[in-house]
């Protein structure tokens, strides 16, 4: 084959597969790799300046050496979220199925957003829609749309609500939230123009208290204001708690409200036995954000938000209504019994996400994911197990959907340790060694470290190893 001119910004065939096996071969050291890496190591202002500072790359270099550049240089200055000993934040434990769907997604770079572009991406989006909205028991005819992550998909559920609810005038909206939702979802709420309008509620015991709520929507009511929206959470990030989603349902039916629920974290549980029970009443909502590169295993980014009448999201954000001179869309207008997907959300070109989802689904077996699912409540059944039999420390939330927060106490305790400050140099200490990587949080005005167990590839021998870090790091304060 010719070598191809420059402008054609192509490779040969021989050099596409030779660079495409090398950068395979990466991806798996890494993946199998990763127990044997430091979980994180901080990256020292300076150290990456040799990035910072490139001049643009006029003239062309060996890719196999910008591919080895990035594996040596780049990639490894991060936080391994997929490894084994990584508590923090919400692990992300990938899966190869799901990095091949995105490879096929790029490189065919079809996008589901238009019946007529991408009718078979938008097939498998439609279909991988209805799989998440069964396995999480919502009601048949519920439909939906992928988003980068469950920001947007939280964005677009207000959205699609405020649309519905009030015309789509934010004059004097109020939505009602507790004090444990996610700081995104506020943000998007101000993007939306809903800045001042979420009544963000304590929380008791961690949850959005319905009688509460009922009060607010009376007095805002009753001062002339449109409550439209309860948003609840379905395992807060904080704890993994779950507001009581019945009785807001039950609340939400009597005074006409939409109940959104933001299960980005939680909401995959409910395709286990237990996680069905922790988050009974997620059926009842008018629409659920559920994030697959949390637990579902797939890299990021796919989010989606799942709405029991979808004819709710055309309404919102159909095309047509601010078609300007867009004569050249008429190509993509669908026909009867097409969809296009762009018509159900807020973007216009979207990747074909739901590849991944529906390639590691069908690949692995949905039974695989309940499994997978179900260790990571049983490694933080046990992690509360270990806590509750240790004498030096305390429980102080959860475990609830793959969450719980600790305290270490010191033996010797008495009323001057600063025991908020203790958890933070236990935090810092365990953090240091190459295993384990833990944040610290604010449960109730108190420190604590907090855990979320749901890597499948962490044992409860890991577990067991970083409990005793634990105690370890705390005696030696001591
Ligand atoms: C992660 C998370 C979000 C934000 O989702 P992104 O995918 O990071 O945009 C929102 N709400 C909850 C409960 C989350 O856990």
């Amino acid at each position: 084959m010719t070598t191809p001119a420059p402008h054609e910004l192509d490779l040969t065939a021989e050099q596409m597969r030779a660079l495409g096996h090398r950068v395979v071969d990466l991806v798996v050291d890494h993946l199998h790799e990763q127990r044997n890496r430091p979980v994180h190591r901080r990256v020292e202002a300076g150290e990456v300046d040799h990035v910072l500072t490139e001049p643009v790359p006029e003239d062309p270099a060996d890719p196999a050496g910008l591919v080895d550049f990035l594996a040596a240089e780049v990639l490894p200055r991060s936080l391994r979220l997929g490894h084994p000993g990584c508590f923090a934040f919400i692990p992300s434990a990938n899966n190869f199925l799901g990095v091949l769907g995105d490879l096929l997604a790029s490189g065919f770079n079809t996008s589901p957003g238009a019946w007529f572009v991408g009718a078979g991406p938008a097939a498998v989006e439609q279909v991988t829609a209805r799989w998440l909205a069964e396995l999480l028991g919502m009601p048949a005819g519920t439909g939906g749309v992928f988003t980068p992550g469950g920001t947007m998909a939280n964005l677009t559920a207000v959205a699609a609500a405020r649309y519905d609810r009030l015309d789509d005038d934010a004059a004097d909206a109020v939505l009602y939230c507790s004090d444990q939702t996610h700081p995104a979802v506020l943000r998007a709420c101000r993007v939306l123009g809903l800045g001042d309008s979420p009544r963000v509620l304590p929380s008791t015991g961690h949850r959005l208290d319905p009688d509460l709520v009922r009060r607010e929507v009376d007095s805002d009511r009753r001062a002339g204001r449109r409550p439209f929206l309860v948003l609840a959470n379905a395992g807060t990030t904080n704890t993994g708690s779950v507001d009581p989603l019945p009785e807001l349902a039950r609340l939400c039916r009597e005074h006409d409200l939409w109940l959104h629920v933001d299960g980005a974290h939680g909401a995959a549980a409910s395709m286990t036995t237990r996680g069905r029970a922790a988050l009974v009443g997620l059926d009842e909502a008018d629409s659920v954000v559920i994030d697959p590169h949390k637990w579902l295993f797939q890299p990021y980014e796919i989010g989606c938000l799942l709405v029991r009448d979808p004819a709710t999201l055309h309404r919102a954000f159909a095309l047509g209504r601010f078609r300007a001179q867009a004569g050249y869309l008429d190509l993509a207008r669908p026909a009867p019994g097409e969809v296009n997907l762009s018509d159900h959300g807020v973007q216009f070109t979207t990747a074909a996400r739901a590849l991944k989802l529906w390639l590691s689904f069908k690949g692995f077996g949905v039974a695989a994911f309940r499994a997978a699912i179900d260790r990571g409540l049983d490694l933080a059944e046990h992690a509360a197990d270990l806590v509750q039999r240790s004498h030096e420390l305390e429980l102080l939330a959860g475990p609830s959907l793959g969450i719980l927060c600790l305290r270490y106490r010191p033996r010797a305790a008495d009323g001057a340790a600063d025991l908020d400050a203790i958890q933070a140099r236990i935090a810092e200490t365990v953090n240091q060694g190459d295993r384990f990587m833990i944040a610290t949080t604010d449960v109730d005005g108190r420190r604590a470290l907090r855990l979320c167990t749901i890597n499948p590839r962490t044992t409860p021998a890991d577990v067991d190893s970083l409990v005793v870090d634990v105690l370890e790091a705390g005696r030696a304060l001591e």
